[in-house]
């Protein structure tokens, strides 16, 4: 079998750069992948301000050139450099990426339109022939555009990865001459009820689409998970499947992580030592048998947080609990968890702060983790949550429902507690439920035993991504589309 070279484009990365799971994906999985003899994955990422801040004496320059966005000429520099098993290459292009944040600007569209055609330009220049190229969410798409249409590069095959479906990139219909140098015809597999959109040209491109667990790789297929697209998702049916995403377990484990004070591994009196650090830490009332439920997330809708919105003020009213939020994003969610804190000062404890050490430590800290998401592609911050012993309590959705067992407290079998439908009373009875359960040791203990027993490590989900290579490698184009779908 020809030995696999892959390359992984994508805008996040740990540890250079990151904004949510996506950035885990990217850190964890190539070096495992790397770990196989016939394989060897390589991943190129844009050069923000603070990786080439913190980075700098690491990363070495391989050339500049320039590349075209539309009529543009931009200076574009590559850059390489060899961390933990992996090579990564950086593009640096001072115009797009010298800003204080990985995204949110007006421009996103365009940053990534050029990031898309630097990574296609820097193939000559990188010592290192890919067969494959794995593009992880709409930043990335357009390179599998670039990669089919233009005759002078390579021809690879492709594979794109669908991380979140609700972000896609979308663009003016005027970008397309202002943005891109492609005859009309490659608009189609574009064009999204008069505007552009991003992943969508992935989705037509990719000889393979996965996404991130099996529940979502159905779910998008349908009108309300699908986010516009569903029926492009169906087209391609039978090219797409979930892959669920597994975690670093060296980095995350209670047993060795260097950001947590009391190190631990199966011992729930000892992972308690840590909640009550906490509680020291944050002034709360210091009893190692208060229930601590703990959340970290962005602030979007996708989280649940209209739910937790519902009910948060009852539950704490009413309950003899503590709980902890550590996050960042929309306003409107950040004012809500402020005044809660407000109104349950000393229970309630709102960190409104992007912020990697604590979330170890609330991790290791809390006895549960929430996490009713609308909709959850895979979802990392549960399996971490499982790795540190906090016990999930979740939506049945994507990922979630994919990797959380409900408890049964007459078999004993499970590893968290679930509801099915997104609604916030059946959120607040699962979350009164696993409070007689933490309070009734002879149920409460095997609960933690099987939580203490569930990981998730890259291994499995590796040799299935190592099978679809194998697949796209060994067989010719992938499934003709269907036209008429793709006209919407
Ligand atoms: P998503 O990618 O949709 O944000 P995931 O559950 O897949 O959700 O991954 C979220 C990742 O980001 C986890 O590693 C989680 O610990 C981390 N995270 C989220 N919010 C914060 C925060 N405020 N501070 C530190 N880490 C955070």
């Amino acid at each position: 079998m020809m030995k696999k070279k892959v390359l992984f484009v994508a805008s996040e990365c740990t540890p250079f750069a990151k904004t949510g799971g996506l950035a885990d994906v990217i850190g964890s999985l190539p070096p495992v992948l790397n770990q196989l003899d016939d394989i060897e994955t390589r991943v190129i990422l844009p050069l923000y301000r603070s990786i080439l801040t913190n980075w700098r004496k690491q990363l070495v320059k391989v050339t500049s050139f320039d590349v075209s966005v539309g009529w543009r000429k931009q200076p574009t520099s590559l850059y390489i450099m060899r961390f933990d098993q992996v090579t990564y290459y950086f593009i640096e292009n001072e115009y797009y990426f010298s800003r204080d944040d990985v995204y949110g600007y007006e421009d996103d569209g365009e940053r990534f339109v050029y990031f898309c055609e630097a990574v296609i330009s820097s193939l000559p220049y990188m010592n290192f022939q890919p067969n494959i190229i794995h593009a992880h969410d709409w930043q990335a798409s357009l390179s599998l555009l670039f990669n089919k249409v233009y005759s002078n590069t390579p021809k690879m095959k492709s594979v794109l990865t669908i991380h979140n479906l609700k972000y896609q990139g979308i663009m003016l219909r005027e970008s397309y001459h202002d943005l891109f140098r492609l005859d009309d015809e490659h608009i189609a597999g574009m064009e999204w009820h008069g505007l552009l959109n991003c992943l969508k040209a992935g989705i037509y491109h990719a000889d393979k689409i996965t996404t991130v667990s099996p529940t979502y790789a159905e779910e998008i297929k349908t009108p309300y998970y699908g986010e516009g697209l569903f029926k492009c998702l169906q087209d391609r049916s039978k090219d797409l499947s979930g892959i669920l995403n597994g975690i670093d377990t060296k980095s995350y484990h209670p047993k060795t992580d260097q950001s947590i004070r009391f190190k631990y591994q199966y011992s729930s009196s000892r992972k308690r030592l840590n909640k009550l650090y906490i509680q020291h830490k944050f002034q709360m009332e210091i009893d190692p048998d208060k229930p601590m439920y703990v959340m970290i997330t962005r602030f979007v809708e996708q989280k649940g947080l209209h739910l937790i919105e519902r009910i948060l003020d009852q539950f704490l009213s009413e309950e003899d609990v503590q709980f902890i939020v550590l996050g960042t994003g929309e306003y409107h969610f950040e004012h809500f968890f402020y005044q809660m804190e407000q109104q349950h000062k000393g229970k309630m404890i709102a960190y409104l702060q992007f912020n990697e050490k604590l979330a170890r430590q609330l991790y290791a800290a809390g006895d549960f983790f929430v996490m009713p998401s609308k909709f959850e592609p895979c979802g990392l911050a549960q399996l971490i949550a499982l790795q540190y012993n906090a016990v999930p309590i979740v939506r049945e959705t994507g990922g979630l429902k994919d990797t959380i067992v409900p408890y049964n407290e007459y078999t004993h079998a499970g590893n968290g507690f679930s509801f099915s439908h997104y609604n916030a009373h059946d959120l607040l009875a699962v979350l009164r439920y696993s409070l007689t359960i933490f309070k009734d040791q002879d149920k409460w203990y095997p609960l933690f035993r099987n939580v203490t027993k569930s990981s998730f490590s890259w291994e499995l989900s590796r040799d299935q991504y190592v099978k679809i290579y194998d697949q796209i490698l060994g067989v010719g184009p992938s499934n003709v589309r269907s036209d008429k779908t793709w006209q919407v």
